[in-house]
């Protein structure tokens, strides 16, 4: 009977034991969840910073800037060449505001609704103006 007894009272201090052992785990979780959550946030906030300083700086590239800007504008080039080659293969055109495979006949962008032959029409009125001048 006493044994028994002593028996159930460990039984249930190692489980009390296992218990404080999850809740801390828990614990630990739910912190560092709250942490990659937060550095989450700030890495999209510092993206967002580094954006519209970007946008608002791109014609007057501030001088200590410069090769970063430089960097960016080669990689969104590249982008560009890139989603062309991409459209190419598709048998299509790459939207040029947001890369979007289109048919090459379409004249909106199926995705975002930008013009898409609207450049190169431009060029071909200007070009026939130019021939016919
Ligand atoms: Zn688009």
């Amino acid at each position: 009977m006493d044994f028994f007894n002593k028996l159930g009272d460990s039984i249930v201090s190692v489980t009390q034991e296992a218990v404080k052992k999850g809740k801390g785990m828990t614990d630990i979780a739910k912190l560092q969840h709250e942490v990659r959550t937060k550095e989450d946030f700030c890495k999209k906030q510092y993206e967002e910073i580094g954006r519209k300083f970007y946008e608002e700086n791109k014609d007057i590239i501030p001088e200590s800037y410069a090769d970063l800007f430089e960097e960016i504008e080669a990689a969104n080039r590249r982008i560009a060449e890139l989603r062309e080659q991409i459209a190419g293969l598709k048998g299509g055109v790459s939207c040029p505001k947001c890369g979007a495979v289109v048919a090459a006949s379409a004249s909106f962008c199926s995705e975002c609704g930008a013009k898409i032959n609207d450049m190169f029409e431009e060029e071909d009125e200007d070009e026939t103006a130019e021939a016919e001048s």
